[in-house]
This record gives structure tokens, C-alpha cells and sequence, in this order.
């Protein structure tokens, strides 16, 4: 297998959305034009109409008409071919937030036609393998995310768990204890990404600003096996990383304070270091490259100028409030167009998961050939004994048919054990004793037998199962509609390298018509000379202006981005003043300098940690419990320890103390419940209130000037039942007047009733 060590450029590929009904609803004027066939994108200035448009040039560039799968076929089926071949291969969506970059990773997904480069690469890949021959292949998935600096593993079930960053010599920088998933399928695989994006959504109060500040990185593993030259078989190990990256927007830090600084601080803290590493590599002088500033560039370490194909998407998006972030994004995306990678086929590396199961399979199958050959070696020395017995013998059984063999050896086996166990059974003449023991030792035998058998088909399921795991093709290589389709989509492949050839013919026409422009020109007078040249001088002196005005920009953006650094260094250093005022006024100096001695720093993950309390200085062994605190919370007597378990008296069962629970205080109250009336009484109630209803009174001849009573609350607090009040008080609290109800001498009230009057 050949091995490319040439090195070559991250190729950069821009993609402008389409304006979304809210803009167009808005009337936003459109600034941004894309000339697809030259790769070239212009921005206009929105503020200055007269001013030239700002031209940038890339490898592919994509309109808002451009569909899914033209992305597909011209600029990531490419990259995913060379992943299937070994190679390491990277792509990522950059830009604005709202602008496409989950739409170009994901998509669509129950829509084919709108699908991302997620599922059509579960699809392309799956489809290569069902269609490989003499290959063997296994294909994992891991899937992970970066929200505020900290990893976090997208498909285990712990979701609060942090993951950390490892580095070894021999395999680069990886994610300890990082789940990954084998899958045989593009559904399986697809379900592996369902169940990571639920899980992403999961912790997020509002999804779409976590996802806006968050990184998210799908990982695909391919390993394949085949036979090589020398005869031996080698391994070749594919990585793609699908990475959605964090909205490249700015957080604002202004007035930000405290854990909102940092906040803003961190959230942006892998893509600025993105940037840097960008620039570094791009610079040619910087021999230092910041790979260690933050986890995600530590991460695609080999992504950025190392052993990895890589695709960078910048989305923009098109409408005149956008400009802004636009050009920030085209600029970033041109720096990264000069990133030098240097790809190679990963053959044979140490840690291939293949290797490992298939050595497991070949030890498993050696382990049960073993067992069979025991078996059959068991077997032949019995026939031979046997046979000179007379004893009739099957044959016809041949080496190969072992399924079948050890079906039947199992059986035989059992049957000449009952047909003994029978014999000893029916034999009188043996001694019971005797005859004991023997049925003892058959049924042991037997025991041992079915032992041995499940044994031996776990070892032939646990094969089974781990052969499922590799995936051959070949299987529908015949298939002629799978034939057809083959065909197709080398011809979309081919169409798609033609486009390209021709971009860059039309790119390379382009510089080379400005340079010959002058070599080929005669001048027939002066005059025209000096036209002509006029004319070059004037279109010279308009690139000259482009040029000074992104000089301009970039200056006026870099001072921006000084001061942002200015104020969160200032706010830095306010908190850490803050931080030095209470441990020089509030800690004691003997505790400063004890946390101070245990501080160190740790270059792995690049932070300051502390060192565990019991460690020994100097020593680096754990302290030990001493041996009479063994199982306790400290060290105890071998009096104490006697007597707590002893004595009744609470003297030495202090540490149970410690493991009571809380007392909780028994209720004192009762809930309210209504007392109960008797039905007589209610019955009777019932009936006195009724006739309440229909007492007439008239009072006509009553003028009240002092009765403050009011009437309705009275007569509907007396309708009352339930106060279970004797009507007869209420006749006493009523306020007496001359005309009280109660007094005989007024004529005007029923007399027996004692009403409020109205
Ligand atoms: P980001 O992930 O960059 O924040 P999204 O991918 O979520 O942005 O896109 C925002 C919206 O724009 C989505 O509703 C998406 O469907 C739509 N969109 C983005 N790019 C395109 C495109 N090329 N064609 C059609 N719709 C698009
Ligand atoms: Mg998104």
C-alpha cells in the first residue's frame, strides 16, 4: 500500500444560505453575490453603496440554490473515500450562528433530499463496504461535545460525567474513557446519532443557545482488513471527525462580572483558539502552534496541519445585517485555505480495535477446535476399544461437518450414560452400597457432559456474535440495480471533478489574462499607449483602494478585538485583586501556605490542582490506615473495640452515633374535619330553613334609624347548617331594639321565630 506523504492544503468552501421569510418579510437588502463558477463570493458595503465589493476567492462556493448532495458528490465524497482508504479525514462547519452549519452537518434528517453530510456519509460509507470484496471491516461511532471547556460524552448514560484529554506518544491526544458504539448498519449508526443529539438537548434550558455556544463532534471509525502482498493481513484505520462548531459570533463580555465573565470568557475560548492556531500555521514564523490553548484544538490537533484530510465550511449568511460577521467569517475562512496538511495512510497502528477481535475469534475458535478435538480423539479411542467389542460403528462422518458431529457425539454421550446408569439400575447383583456409588459417578458424569456442551456453545455464540461485528461485502456485487447505481454515482463523481477543473482553469485564466495583459500589447501610438495604460493605471489604482480598505478593516477589527482583550484582562485582574484582598486579610498565613505547598501544576490538563491531603511529602505513597482503623472511621483500642461490641453501655458506641438518622418530630395537630351532624338533627335543620324561605314579612311600618345589620349576611349566615348553632342565640345576638323580633308587643314578626328583621 502507498503511502502519501505529500503534504496539501485544507480546502475551504464556502456555503451562503438562503434569506429566510423573516428577512425577506423585512425587505433586507441582499449583499452578499456568489459566483459559483469561479469560486469567488463579493460582499457589498451596505453603508458605502459606491464602494467596490470586497471579492473573496475559494476552492468551491455554493449559493443559496445549491442542494445537499451537489456538496455531497463535489466536496465530501472525496474526503470520505480517502477515510475508507485509511486516511484521517475532518470536516468543519464555521460561521455565524443561524446561517446553515447544523444544516450542512445534519440537515434534514427524514428528508433524503435534504440530508447533511452526517447521514450521507453513514450511507456512502455503508454502501462502499457492502460492496468491498476480500475485505473486513468495523465501523465505530463516538459522539461528543465541548460546552464551556469540558467534555462531555454524548452517549454514555452518565451525562454528568467529564471526560479529560489523554496524550500518548504513539497514537496522539485522545478522550479517556470515551464511549464508542460498533454498528453494522447506516440505521444502527443513525440511531447512535439520534440518541446523541437527544442527549445534547438533554441539559440545555434553551437548545438552540446551547447548541450556539457549544461544539459538537461526530467521530466515525473505519478499520479494514485485507490481505496484503506478503501474504499476512494488514489494517488500515480510517477517522472522520464531523464537527459543528460554536457560532462564531462574538459573546459580549461587556459588564460581564464574575462567573458570567468567565462564562462568556470560556464559551468563546476554543474557537478564538481555533483562530490562533489558524494564524500560527498560516504565519510560516511562529515555530509554537497553540494546539494546547483549549480542548477542541487539542483535539483536532492532527485536523490542523497534521495527519488528516481536512474540509472547513463557512456558512454565511446573506442579508445586509450580516455584513459584519460575514466578512469576519470569509476572512478566517481565507487564512485557513493556507493550512498545510500532511495526510498518510494509517496502516497497522497499535490500538486497531479489528486486530483485537479478530485475535479474540481466532482464540475462540482454537479454544473449541480444542474442545471438539478432544472430543473426537476421545471419541476414536473409545471406537477402537468398542469396535473390538463387536459393537457396530456409524461412519461416513467427516472431519469438516463439526456442527453436526458435536450434535451427535453430545447425544451418543448422554444415551450411553442412561443406557449404563439403566445397567446399574436393573443389575441385582451388585451390592446397593455399590450400585450407589456407581448411579453417584454416572450422574456426576453426566452433569460434567451437559457442563462441558454449554460451555462449549457459549464459545461457539460468543464467536458468533463477535464475527457479526465485521462486516465483509461482496454480498450484492451481482445485484444489478446496485450495479446501476455504482455507475451513477461515478458519473456524479465525474461531473463533479469536471466542475472543478474547470473553476480552477477559470480561476488560473483569470491572474494569468492580468499578467499577460501587458507582454502581449504593441502600441501603435502614443497616445494609445498612454490610453491603455491610463486605463490599467485606474483599474490598478481600484485594487490599490480594495486593498487599503482591508488593510482598514482589519486594523479597525484587530483594535476591536484589543480592546475586548484589554477589558477582560481588566476584569480579570479586578477579581484577582478581589481574590488577594481576602487571602491576605481573611486566611491565616499558616493555612495560605499550607494550600500553597500542596498546589501544583498539572501539565496535562494545564491547571493548577491539589495534592491529595494524605500524601507524605517526599514520599509519594499513600498513607495507610493504621491497622486498628481498619473498617473504622478512626483508630480504636482493642479494648473499645471488644466492648463496643460487648457491653450494652453506650460508652464505646460513639461511632454509632454518627450513622443515626435524623429524628423527625411526631405530629401533635389533626387535620380540621367537620363534625358530624346527626341526621335527625339535619333532617330537622333542613326543614326549619325551608320554611324560613317563605316568611312573608312585612315591614311597612318599620323605620329603622339606628340598625346597622347587614341584612343579607344575616340571613344567610343563620340559613347556615353547618354552624350547628342553636338558632335561639342568634335571636339573642340580634341587636335589641324597640322593635326587637322577640318582643311580644310588635305585631309585625312571626312570633315563634325570632328573625333578623329587614
Ligand atoms: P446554525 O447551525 O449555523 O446555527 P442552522 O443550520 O440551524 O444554523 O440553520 C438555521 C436555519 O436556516 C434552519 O432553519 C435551516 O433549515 C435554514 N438553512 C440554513 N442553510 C440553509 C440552506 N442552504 N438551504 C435552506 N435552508 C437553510
Ligand atoms: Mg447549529
Amino acid at each position: 500500500m502507498s503511502k502519501t506523504k505529500s503534504s496539501e492544503t485544507v480546502k475551504v468552501v464556502v456555503r451562503c444560505r438562503p434569506m429566510n421569510d423573516k428577512e425577506k418579510a423585512s425587505k433586507f437588502e441582499l449583499m452578499v453575490s456568489v459566483d459559483v463558477k469561479l469560486g469567488q463570493i463579493m460582499v457589498r458595503n451596505p453603508r458605502e453603496a459606491s464602494e467596490h465589493p470586497k471579492v473573496f476567492t475559494f476552492d468551491s462556493v455554493y449559493d443559496s440554490n445549491s442542494k445537499q448532495i451537489d456538496l455531497y458528490d463535489e466536496t465530501f465524497r472525496p474526503l470520505v473515500d480517502s477515510v475508507l482508504l485509511g486516511f484521517n479525514g475532518t470536516i468543519f462547519a464555521y460561521g455565524q450562528t443561524g446561517t446553515g452549519k447544523t444544516y450542512t452537518m445534519e440537515g434534514v434528517r427524514n428528508d433524503p433530499e435534504r440530508r447533511g453530510v452526517i447521514p450521507n456519509s453513514f450511507e456512502h460509507i455503508f454502501t462502499h463496504i457492502s460492496r468491498s470484496q476480500n475485505q473486513q471491516y468495523l465501523v465505530r461511532a463516538s459522539y461528543l461535545e465541548i460546552y464551556q471547556e469540558e467534555i462531555r460524552d454524548l452517549l454514555s448514560k452518565d451525562q454528568s460525567h467529564r471526560l479529560e484529554l489523554r496524550e500518548r506518544p504513539d497514537t496522539g491526544v485522545y478522550v479517556k474513557d470515551l464511549s464508542s458504539f460498533v454498528t453494522k448498519s447506516a440505521r444502527e449508526i443513525e440511531h447512535v446519532m439520534n440518541v446523541g443529539n437527544q442527549n445534547r438537548s438533554v441539559g440545555a434550558t434553551n437548545m438552540n443557545e446551547h447548541s450556539s455556544r457549544s461544539h459538537a463532534i461526530f467521530v466515525i471509525t473505519v478499520e479494514c482488513s485485507e490481505l496484503g502482498l506478503d501474504g499476512e493481513n494488514h489494517i488500515r484505520v480510517g477517522k472522520l471527525n464531523l464537527v459543528d462548531l460554536a457560532g462564531s459570533e462574538r459573546q459580549t463580555k461587556t459588564g460581564a462580572q464574575g462567573e458570567r465573565l468567565k462564562e462568556a470568557t470560556k464559551i468563546n475560548l476554543s474557537l478564538s483558539a481555533l483562530g490562533n492556531v489558524i494564524s500560527a500555521l498560516v504565519d510560516g514564523r511562529s515555530s509554537h502552534i497553540p494546539y494546547r490553548d483549549s480542548k477542541l484544538t487539542r483535539l483536532l490537533q492532527d485536523s490542523l496541519g497534521g495527519n488528516a484530510r481536512t474540509v472547513m465550511v463557512a456558512n454565511i449568511g446573506p442579508a445586509s445585517y450580516n455584513v459584519e460577521e460575514t466578512l469576519t467569517t470569509l476572512r478566517y475562512a481565507n487564512r485557513a485555505k493556507n493550512i498545510k496538511n500532511k495526510p498518510h495512510i494509517n496502516e497497522d497502528p497499535k490500538d486497531a480495535l479489528l486486530r483485537e477481535f479478530q485475535e479474540e475469534i481466532a482464540r475462540l475458535k482454537e479454544q473449541l477446535e480444542k474442545r471438539v478435538g478432544k472430543k473426537k480423539k476421545r471419541r476414536q479411542r473409545r471406537r477402537g476399544g468398542e469396535g473390538s467389542d463387536g459393537e457396530d460403528l456409524e461412519d461416513g462422518e467427516t472431519e469438516d461437518d463439526e456442527e453436526e458431529g458435536s450434535g451427535d457425539y453430545w447425544r451418543e454421550q448422554q444415551e450411553k450414560l442412561e443406557r449404563e446408569k439403566k445397567a446399574v439400575l436393573e443389575d441385582h447383583s451388585l451390592v446397593a452400597e455399590e450400585k450407589d456409588r456407581l448411579l453417584r459417578e454416572k450422574e456426576r458424569k453426566m452433569e460434567d457432559l451437559k457442563k462441558e456442551r454449554e460451555v462449549g456453545e457459549m464459545l461457539a455464540a460468543k464467536v458468533k456474535a463477535m464475527e457479526s461485528k465485521l462486516l465483509v461485502g461482496g454480498k450484492n456485487i451481482v445485484d444489478h440495480t446496485n450495479e446501476q447505481q455504482r455507475m451513477l454515482e461515478l458519473r456524479r463523481q465525474e461531473i463533479a471533478e469536471q466542475k472543478r477543473r474547470e473553476r480552477e482553469m477559470q480561476q488560473q485564466m483569470e491572474s494569468r489574462d492580468e499578467e499577460t495583459l501587458e507582454l502581449k500589447e504593441t502600441y501603435s501610438s502614443l497616445q494609445q499607449e498612454v490610453d491603455i495604460k491610463t486605463k490599467k493605471l485606474k483599474k490598478l489604482f481600484s485594487k490599490l483602494q480594495a486593498v487599503k480598505a482591508e488593510i482598514q478593516d482589519i486594523q479597525e477589527e484587530h483594535i476591536k478585538e484589543r480592546q475586548e482583550h484589554e477589558q477582560t484582562q481588566n476584569e480579570l485582574t479586578r477579581e484577582l485583586k478581589l481574590k488577594h484582598l481576602i487571602i491576605e486579610n481573611f486566611i491565616p498565613l499558616e493555612e495560605k501556605n499550607k494550600i500553597l505547598n500542596r498546589a501544583f501544576f498539572d501539565d496535562e490538563e494545564e491547571c493548577w490542582k491539589m495534592k491529595a491531603i494524605t500524601r507524605i511529602e517526599d514520599d509519594h505513597q499513600m498513607m495507610s490506615r493504621p491497622p486498628s482503623a481498619v473498617g473504622y472511621r478512626r483508630p480504636l483500642s482493642h479494648h473499645a473495640h471488644i466492648a463496643m461490641r460487648m457491653k450494652p453501655d453506650m460508652r464505646y458506641k460513639a461511632e454509632n452515633i454518627l450513622l443515626l438518622d435524623m429524628d423527625l418530630p411526631s405530629r401533635t395537630t389533626k387535620e380540621y374535619q367537620e363534625p358530624v351532624i346527626a341526621p335527625k338533627v339535619a333532617a330537622a335543620l333542613e326543614d326549619a330553613l325551608r320554611d324560613e324561605d317563605e316568611i312573608q314579612v312585612d315591614a311597612s311600618g318599620f323605620h329603622s334609624s339606628s340598625g346597622p345589620t347587614p341584612p343579607a349576611s344575616a340571613s344567610s349566615s343563620l340559613r347556615k347548617p353547618k354552624s350547628g348553632r342553636p338558632r335561639t342565640s342568634k335571636k339573642s345576638s340580634t341587636p335589641t331594639s324597640p322593635f326587637s323580633p322577640c318582643s311580644p308587643a310588635s305585631p309585625l314578626y312571626p312570633q315563634s321565630r325570632g328573625l333578623v328583621p329587614k
